[in-house]
C-alpha cells in the first residue's frame, strides 16, 4: 500500500536520533505502490531513506523522503554449490545474514551487524570486516523514477568502491530507486580471515560454518560499537584516508609506528581512527555529541538530546583538529541531509 503522509517526524527514523521533519513522506510495500507515485506526488527534492543508519539529518528536510518497504527473499538459482537470491530492498540485510548463515550459505557472514536495509546496503557498498557487499553483488533490481521503468543494473554497472557506488553520484542519485538486490553465496568457499581482528578469534580451530564467523564478528561489534538500540549513532563517522607514500612517510617520519594498509595502487590507507585518538579526541564532546571512547571514529548523540549543531560543531573539531597535526583532511562517510549541511574545514 502507498502511504503519503505530510508534515512527517523523522525523529525515529534516523539511528542518531535527530529531531527534523520532512514535507512529505511515502512509503510503500511493492514495486506497482511505486510506479503508482506520480510526478506531482514528489513536492520538492526527493530523497529514499532506509533504517537512517547513516545519515545526519541538519535540520527540517524541505521535500518528499520515501521509504520501502519491499521484503521478500526469491531464490533465482542453485546449482548444489552456488546460490542466487534476491532480497526486497526494504528487508533488513543483517536479517539476510543471519538467514544466509543459518542455510551454511558462505559470504555475508563477515558483513553481520550492519544495520540498515538491503537495498541501501547495496547504495553504501557496506563494508566489514574484510568484507564489502560488492563481493557478492551479482545485480540491482531499479524503478528509474524519471523513465518509470524498471531496470536491472549488473555488478559491472554499479561503479563500487570504497562506501561508494554509482547509486551516490549522478545520473542515479535521486532518480534510480533500487526494489531488489540479487546475490551470490556459496555452501563450499569457507571463511574470510583477512581481517586480523576477526583471524584472532579463530586461532585455536579455524570456523567451520558461516554461523562461527557470524557469532564471532556480532562479539567483536558488540565490544567496540555503540548498540544503535541504547545509543544513537550513525556508526562510522569519517572516511579513513587514502595518502600518497609520500605523505605516508611524512607521517611515519614524525609520528612513529602508524597503522596503515598498502592498497593495490601504492597508495596507503590509515585508519582515521587512529588520527582522531592520536589527536586526543577520544571522549571529547561539544554539546550532547560525544566522541565514542571504544572506537573514536564513532560520533554518539551521548546526551541523547544531541542537535545537529552539537554533532556538525564536534565534527568540524575533528576535521580541524586532524588537519592541523597530519595535514590530512578527513571526510565524512554519514551523508548530511537538509540546511547548512555543508562541513569545511
Ligand atoms: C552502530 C552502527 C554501525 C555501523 N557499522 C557499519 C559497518 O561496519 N560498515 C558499514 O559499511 N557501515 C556501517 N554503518 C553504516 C550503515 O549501517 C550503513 O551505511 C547502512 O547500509 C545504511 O543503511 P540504511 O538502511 O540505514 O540507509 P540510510 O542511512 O537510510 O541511507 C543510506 C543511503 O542509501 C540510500 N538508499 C536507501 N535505500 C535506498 C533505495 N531503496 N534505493 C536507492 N537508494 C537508497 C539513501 O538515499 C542514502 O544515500 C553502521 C551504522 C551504525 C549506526
Amino acid at each position: 500500500m502507498l502511504q503519503i503522509i505530510d508534515n512527517y517526524d523523522l525523529s525515529g527514523s534516523n539511528t542518531f536520533r535527530m529531531k527534523a521533519s520532512c514535507r512529505r513522506f511515502i512509503s510503500y510495500d511493492i514495486i506497482q505502490d511505486l510506479a503508482s507515485i506520480r510526478p506531482a506526488d514528489l513536492t520538492g527534492p526527493v530523497f529514499h531513506i532506509g533504517a537512517g543508519s547513516n545519515i545526519l539529518l541538519t535540520g527540517d528536510y524541505p521535500g518528499t523522503v520515501l521509504f520501502s518497504r519491499i521484503k521478500y527473499y526469491d531464490i533465482l538459482g542453485d546449482n548444489g554449490d552456488e546460490m542466487l537470491v534476491e532480497v526486497g530492498a526494504g528487508a533488513t540485510f543483517d536479517e539476510f545474514c543471519s538467514w544466509a548463515a543459518s542455510k551454511h550459505l558462505w559470504g555475508a557472514e563477515n558483513l553481520s551487524g550492519i544495520p540498515g536495509q538491503t537495498g541501501a546496503a547495496a547504495v553504501q557498498n557496506i563494508g566489514a570486516y574484510g568484507a564489502e557487499v560488492k563481493d557478492i553483488v551479482v545485480r540491482l533490481q531499479c524503478f528509474n523514477l524519471e523513465t518509470r521503468r524498471l531496470e536491472a543494473i549488473p555488478l559491472e554497472k554499479c561503479a563500487y568502491a570504497y562506501r561508494d557506488s554509482a547509486f551516490k553520484h549522478e545520473p542515479f542519485k535521486g532518480k534510480m530507486i533500487i526494489t531488489g538486490v540479487l546475490f551470490r553465496l556459496s555452501r563450499s568457499k569457507g571463511p574470510n580471515l583477512s581481517y586480523k581482528g576477526l583471524a584472532r578469534a579463530f586461532t585455536q580451530a579455524s570456523p567451520k560454518s558461516p554461523m562461527e564467523v557470524r557469532e564471532a564478528v556480532l562479539g567483536i561489534r558488540g565490544a567496540k560499537l555503540p548498540d544503535p538500540s541504547v545509543i544513537g549513532s550513525a556508526g562510522s563517522f569519517f572516511k579513513n584516508p587514502v595518502v600518497s607514500p609520500e605523505d605516508f612517510c611524512r607521517i611515519s617520519g614524525a609520528e612513529g609506528e602508524v597503522p596503515h594498509f598498502d592498497l593495490p595502487d601504492g597508495s596507503v590507507k590509515i585508519p582515521a581512527a587512529w588520527l582522531i585518538d592520536r589527536c586526543g579526541l577520544k571522549g571529547a564532546s561539544v554539546g550532547g555529541a560525544q566522541v565514542w571512547e571504544s572506537q573514536p571514529l564513532v560520533i554518539v548523540n551521548r546526551s541523547g538530546s544531541a542537535s545537529s549543531s552539537d554533532v556538525l560543531a564536534l565534527e568540524s573539531l575533528i576535521i580541524n583538529t586532524v588537519n592541523e597535526r597530519f595535514n590530512i583532511i578527513l571526510h565524512p562517510e554519514v551523508e548530511h541531509l537538509g540546511p547548512g549541511a555543508e562541513v569545511k574545514p
